[in-house]
């Protein structure tokens, strides 16, 4: 199944997307989709609706050098347990919505990421098992980094924690067990990324258990992956496109610092 958030006529809320194409509709959703799905009856053509994030995540956990294809470009090993960080909500956008070059980095770089969403009744010491239980869905992630400001500081904070450094969407899946899906990242249409999911170092039930044994995680938390090899630079005006396979296409155009 596929879970949205829209802006409809009458307002916002979560909806279930269904068809394809000219033909694809959106079903409002009553309330949140984390436990038993319930439509309002209300539905729109996708196309007079518009797609938000998927989700409002209280937090954001990422997961760095979890390729090791990744690791190396960068001159790292693959750590011997995850190295987690975290980017505040406020660096959520969703399909469509720009990703704002900052004018303090010369450096701006796209990670595409396999995000994972938290569902009922979230992760808290959860062992693996419980953290397989954990999950709600998946969706497309782009981890963007200032790279310069990420070298300059100790902590990771800055340069992945920009306004509008955290787009999500276009939807959630709740139907997909990410074992061999290919990720990708197109720039102007040029593949920057291309990896594969079965090359995690860590599989999204260990990280999430992994996790929770530090910070509660709460239903509709979002945890990143981490990104296959290829980073690269951005620059005002580009259109940043993630695909994970079974998912979807998130796309985003890049402002220029003012
Ligand atoms: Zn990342």
């Amino acid at each position: 199944m596929r879970i949205a958030r829209i802006a409809h006529p009458t307002g916002m809320s979560f909806a279930v997307l269904e068809g394809e194409g000219p033909g694809a509709t959106a079903a409002e959703v009553d309330g949140h989709p984390f436990a038993q799905v319930k439509t309002t009856g209300q539905r729109w053509a996708l196309e007079d609706v518009r797609l938000l994030a998927p989700i409002l995540p209280s937090k954001i956990v990422c997961v760095g050098r979890n390729y090791a294809d990744h690791a190396a470009e960068h001159g790292h090993e693959v750590p011997s347990e995850p190295l987690i960080f975290l980017k505040p909500s406020t660096s959520v956008v969703g399909p469509g919505e720009g990703v704002r070059l900052p004018a303090v980095s010369d450096q701006v770089e796209h990670e595409a990421e396999l995000a994972v969403v938290i569902g009922l009744p979230g992760a808290r010491e959860a062992d693996r098992d419980a953290a397989s239980q954990a999950v709600f869905g998946y969706t497309c992630a782009n981890d963007v980094t200032a790279r310069d400001l990420q070298r300059q500081d100790v902590q990771f904070t800055r340069a992945k924690g920009f306004d509008s450094f955290c787009p999500l969407g276009p939807w959630i899946e709740t139907d997909l067990e990410p074992t061999d899906n290919e990720i990708r990242c197109e720039v102007g249409g040029e593949v920057r990324q291309l990896g594969s999911t079965k090359d995690m170092v860590f599989d999204p039930a260990t990280l999430i258990s992994y996790i929770s044994q530090v910070m509660t995680l709460l239903p509709g938390d979002v945890v990143l992956t981490g990104t296959p090899a290829g980073v690269g630079p951005l620059q005002g005006g580009d259109t940043v496109s993630v695909s994970v396979a079974g998912i979807g296409t998130l796309s985003n155009k890049v402002v220029p610092s003012e």
